[in-house]
């Protein structure tokens, strides 16, 4: 679905008024981060158009409460990562990692996951750990750390990880 589209859709929807030209200003100069964005959270091209129009139309019912914010780009991510978010409680309740969701073969593809990363880190495996493509993969979506049943701050560990790991490649690298 193309912006267009999406716009012609929703003028439709209120009639080209006032909402239309409020929408033009404040929502479409972001429409391409925010399909990017959508982009890394879903990894497929017809999910991220889909959560972007979801958004689109969330945005356009907002618009009036929208104009009146200082940062409208800051409220179109937020709705953007919680429709993300709510997709995927939807869609799967136990495998909460979109990534790992969307693999066929996610230990083909990263390595280690996320909790086995964790797992090595508790047995002082940070070499294997640092190994996993999973640091680099992970979106940060925060959706591991919101559902760990045990209350590990799993993204903020994989975030630490990916930045040590960078550093690791710096130093050979000098
Ligand atoms: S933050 Fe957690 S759930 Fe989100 S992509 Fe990274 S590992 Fe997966």
């Amino acid at each position: 679905m193309s912006e267009d589209s999406n716009m012609t859709r929703l003028s439709i929807v209120r009639g080209g008024t006032e909402a239309t030209r409020r929408f033009e200003r404040l929502v479409r100069p972001h429409y391409e981060m925010l399909y990017r964005v959508a982009y890394r959270f879903t990894g497929s091209q017809q999910d991220a158009e889909d959560l972007v129009q979801e958004l689109c139309v969330r945005a356009f019912r907002n618009i009036d409460s929208l104009a009146e914010l200082d940062n409208p780009k800051m409220w179109l991510l937020c709705v953007l990562r919680r429709l993300f978010i709510d997709q995927t409680r939807r869609y799967d309740r136990t495998n909460v990692c979109p990534l790992v969701a969307h693999y066929e073969n996610p230990k083909e593809a990263v390595g280690l996951l996320p909790h086995e990363i964790m797992h090595a880190l508790a047995l002082k495996q940070k070499g294997l750990a640092l190994g996993s493509n999973m640091l680099w993969d992970c979106v940060t979506c925060y959706m591991c750390q919101e559902h760990c049943p045990q209350g590990v701050c799993v993204t903020d560990v994989l975030y630490e990880l990916k930045n040590l790991a960078l550093k690791h490649l710096k130093e050979k690298a000098a």
